[in-house]
C-alpha cells in the first residue's frame, strides 16, 4: 500500500461545529474514523503545519506546506493538503511554481461544510483526494465535487454550494465518480508531465505587486502611487483587453508604469476565454510596450507566477521570459 502524507492547514475542513461557531481542530485519526475506507487504501500519516482561516494565507505560509512536501518527500507517494476553499486556488498555483518538476502527486482539498453535519462534502472531498494521490500522476491538483483540477486552473466561482471551484480555460483532470478515477480521454496530451527536469524547491516570491480591477470612471493619480511602490501590477482589463484611453487616459497611466521599470501583466476581468492584445487600437498600443499578456491563465495564476517571477528574477527580460513560458498548463493559447 502506498504512504500518503495527509497535511493540515486549516479551514471547514479542519474544523468542529462549536456553539460559538467553527472552531479549528485537526486530528487525523479523527478525522479518518469518518472515512473508514481510506484504511484499506493506503497507509496514512497526518501532520498539522496550521490551523488558518484561509483568508489569511500569505505567500510564507505557502512556502511553509511547501517545504513540508519537499523534506518529507522521500518518506511519502503522495500529498493531500487540508486547506480553507477561499484562497486554495492561489495556493494550489503557488505550489506549482515552488515545487518545480515534481515527480509525485499533491492533492489540495478542502470542504463547504464540516466533516461532522449531516449534508458534508468533507467526507467525499478528503477521500477524493487520497484515491487521486494514491494514482501517482505527478503534479498539483485540487480535488473538489468529484473533480481533478489542475493546480493552475482552479477558481472558486460559488461562496456556498458543493461545485464551489471550476476549471478554468482548461478541462478537468478527471472525475471520481462512486470511487473511480475517470481521466480526461486525452490526459496524455493535455496535462503536460517532464520527468526530464529534476525535482526543485524554489519558495522565494516577491509580495511587491499589486492587483488593479479596472471599473469605468478609475482616477488616473492611483498610478501614481503604484509606480513608486510595487515592482509588478497586474490589471484585469475589460473584455479581451480594454482600457481607457479617452478623458481620464489609463493608457497613458499604464505606459508609465512601463517606463518607470515595473513589470506590467495585461489580464481581462472576464472569467473564461482570456485576453488577447492587438484585437483592438488600445491593445496594439500596449503590445507595442513590453507589458507581459497573460493570455488564458486565471487572476490566481498570475499573481502567484509573477510573485515568483519578481522573486528568482532581478531583469525585465527574464521575468517576461519566465512568464510567457507555459508551467504546467498554466497558460494554453
Ligand atoms: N473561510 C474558510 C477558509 O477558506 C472557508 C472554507 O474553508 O471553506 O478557510
Amino acid at each position: 500500500m502506498k504512504n500518503i502524507l495527509l497535511i493540515a492547514t486549516g479551514g471547514t475542513i479542519a474544523s468542529l461545529a462549536t456553539d460559538n461557531g467553527l472552531k479549528p481542530f485537526f486530528d487525523a485519526e479523527g478525522l479518518l474514523s469518518f472515512i473508514p475506507e481510506i484504511k484499506e487504501m493506503c497507509h496514512i500519516a497526518g501532520e498539522i503545519i496550521m490551523n488558518i482561516d484561509s483568508s489569511n494565507m500569505n505567500p510564507y505560509l505557502m512556502a511553509e506546506v511547501a517545504e513540508t512536501i519537499y523534506n518529507r518527500y522521500h518518506e511519502y507517494d503522495g500529498f493531500v493538503v487540508m486547506h480553507g476553499t477561499d484562497t486554495m486556488g492561489y495556493t494550489s498555483a503557488a505550489l506549482t511554481y515552488m515545487l518545480q518538476n515534481i515527480k509525485k502527486p499533491v492533492v489540495v482539498t478542502g470542504s463547504q461544510i464540516v466533516i461532522g453535519k449531516l449534508y458534508t462534502d468533507a467526507k467525499k472531498n478528503l477521500h477524493d483526494a487520497i484515491k487521486f494521490s494514491i494514482e501517482g500522476l505527478p503534479g498539483i491538483f485540487v480535488a473538489f465535487d468529484g473533480k481533478i483540477i489542475n493546480g493552475t486552473r482552479a477558481v472558486k466561482i460559488r461562496t456556498r454550494s458543493m461545485n464551489a471551484f471550476e476549471s478554468v480555460n482548461y478541462p478537468y483532470i478527471a472525475e471520481i465518480k462512486l470511487g473511480r478515477v475517470i481521466y480526461h480521454k486525452d490526459i496524455q496530451d493535455i496535462f503536460p508531465v517532464d520527468t526530464s527536469k529534476p525535482f526543485k524547491l524554489q519558495t522565494s516570491l516577491c509580495t511587491d505587486i499589486f492587483l488593479l480591477k479596472l471599473y469605468p470612471g478609475i482616477k488616473p493619480d492611483l498610478f501614481d502611487y503604484l509606480k513608486k511602490k510595487y515592482k509588478g501590477v497586474i490589471i484585469e482589463t475589460f473584455g479581451i483587453g480594454g482600457i481607457p484611453c479617452k478623458g481620464d487616459n489609463i493608457l497613458a497611466k499604464v505606459k508609465e508604469l512601463v517606463d518607470a521599470g515595473l513589470v506590467v501583466v495585461i489580464t481581462t476581468q472576464c472569467l473564461q476565454e482570456g485576453v488577447e492584445l492587438g484585437i483592438y487600437e488600445v491593445g496594439h498600443e500596449l503590445a507595442k510596450n513590453a507589458v507581459i499578456c497573460a493570455r488564458d491563465m486565471n487572476t490566481e495564476a498570475i499573481v502567484a507566477k509573477l510573485m515568483w517571477a519578481l522573486g528568482n528574477f532581478d531583469n525585465l527580460k527574464d521575468v517576461k521570459e519566465f512568464f510567457e513560458t507555459p508551467v504546467s498548463g498554466d497558460m494554453c493559447i
